[in-house]
């Protein structure tokens, strides 16, 4: 039998309401002790929180829902506090002391999981609800949150029992009179339902990076003034800018948002040859931040003579020649040459000039919208369900080619299945939801 559980629901520290929340068989007879006796369901009812001393703690609203019409499933009460910590410290002991326990991370949301009120994604969705910042982040966790991924889930399950009951036709009957055409026609069914998924596969990096935010590094020399622009775009001193060349050895992150989506802009360790080993560890890490941001952000010092050779650059990424408000060297036609090779808008300007800034910002904003403002919501949005959808194609992809082996295949299949039941979590092996349902602040 379950135990009863209790959590804040609400952040820590003053506010005009907290709530606490409850979950579990003694419930009721919890509630009853503190407040005299039991509300209606469902029902706002204000009255005196007492302890089992009988000393008024609070005057709260209490709500109180009958198992299984509530968030968990279970018996749940909300009880909504004046949002002072003494208050809430106040009830959580009283609750204590009623042999009821403080909740887990996560638990609450993990019950109503277990009690089938949602599923493994749409419980993500609440994670993601709770952590969006912007606008896209919203949008995206409350589809995900309306099953979104739930329902694509159960459309290709349908259709790959479809195919599986051909292929189990074909091997059972085989020696009968069964159309020998049986397990072909399980083949369109097959690449439609690949098809789907591929399609789901193309959109699950955008909702990566709506979710977390979309990558930018800025790369360069040292002393081109990756600092200095990361500074003007964050509208504060988040980087160490100085006159001395490897000054920026670690990565620095700084959170951004360009009409409504998040980014992230990120400050690296000059790109150059040096014997210090801190500094040459620092220049690892850059490259590989910026061989797997979304978008690179290449800055040359405009007025140097050195010829900087160009990192790995992508048509979409942009070059940056700097320091425009200083007589051109030998560096601005270079780079105009090398940006070109790839393809590369190249973009001259002086980061201490606000113009210039506000259009460089302007271009990331371009790039930003272009990359993640699709017509329609992705339907998968985190690596696990990336992982898990590109092993279930994984398996339809050999099905297909197995055909002659229609055993084989019809095993491919059912692994395919498999990997599409854990998108929802339905048979996913306990440590799966215990990373999935840690990552919960308590009282969720
Ligand atoms: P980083 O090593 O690429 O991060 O370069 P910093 O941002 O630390 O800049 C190196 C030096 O160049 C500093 O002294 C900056 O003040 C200077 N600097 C940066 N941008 C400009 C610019 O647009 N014009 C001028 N004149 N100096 C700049």
């Amino acid at each position: 039998m379950t135990d009863t559980i209790f959590a804040p629901a609400t952040a820590p520290g003053r506010s005009a309401v907290a709530v606490v929340r409850l979950s579990g068989p003694a419930t009721g007879r919890a509630v009853a002790a503190l407040a005299g006796r039991l509300p209606r369901p469902r029902l706002a009812t204000l009255r005196t929180l007492r302890g089992q001393d009988g000393a008024a703690i609070d005057q709260a609203l209490i709500l109180w829902f009958t198992g299984p019409k509530s968030y968990t499933g279970e018996d749940c009460a909300e009880l909504h506090l004046h949002g002072g910590p003494a208050v809430v410290a106040g009830v959580l002991e009283a609750l204590s002391a009623l042999g009821l326990r403080l909740a887990d991370p996560g638990e609450f949301t993990r019950r109503a999981f277990e009690n089938g009120k949602l599923d493994l994604a749409q419980a993500e969705g609440v994670a993601d609800l709770i952590e969006a910042e912007t606008e896209a982040q919203r949008r995206q966790a409350l589809d995900q949150l309306g099953g979104a991924l739930g329902h694509a889930q159960s459309r290709w399950r349908d259709a790959l029992i479809e195919a599986l009951a051909m292929f189990e036709a074909a091997v059972d009957f085989a020696d009968e009179e069964v159309p020998a055409d049986v397990a072909a026609r399980a083949r369109p069914v097959l690449t439609d339902l690949i098809a789907d998924i591929e399609h789901a596969l193309v959109h699950v990096k955008r909702g990566e990076q709506v979710r977390e935010g979309f990558r930018i590094a800025l790369i360069g020399a040292p002393n081109a003034g990756k600092s200095t622009i990361l500074n003007a775009l964050a509208g504060r001193e988040a980087a160490i800018v100085t006159a001395t060349p490897g000054t920026t050895r670690d990565i620095i992150e700084v959170p951004m948002r360009f009409s409504g989506y998040k980014a992230l802009l990120a400050d690296t360790a000059g790109l150059r040859e040096t014997h210090d080993e801190i500094e040459a560890e620092g220049v690892r890490r850059a490259r590989a931040w910026a061989g797997e941001a979304d978008l690179r952000i290449w800055v040359v010092d405009g007025a140097s003579d050195a010829a900087a050779t160009a990192p790995e650059l992508h048509p979409h990424d942009l070059c940056v020649i700097n320091k425009a408000d200083l007589p051109p060297g030998a560096e601005t036609g270079h780079a105009v040459v090398e940006a070109r090779a790839f393809g590369v808008e190249a973009l001259r300007l002086s980061a201490k000039s606000p113009g210039d800034i506000a259009a460089l910002e302007h271009a990331l904003e371009t790039r930003v919208v272009a990359a993640l403002a699709g017509a329609e919501l992705p339907t998968a949005t985190r690596l696990r369900h990336r992982e898990l959808l590109a092993e279930a194609l994984e398996r339809l992809q050999r099905a297909l080619v197995l055909e002659d082996d229609l055993e084989l295949a019809a095993e491919d299949v059912r692994l395919a299945g498999r990997a599409l039941d854990r998108i929802t979590g339905r048979i996913d092996p306990e440590d799966v939801l215990d990373r999935v349902f840690s990552s919960f602040c308590i009282g969720k």
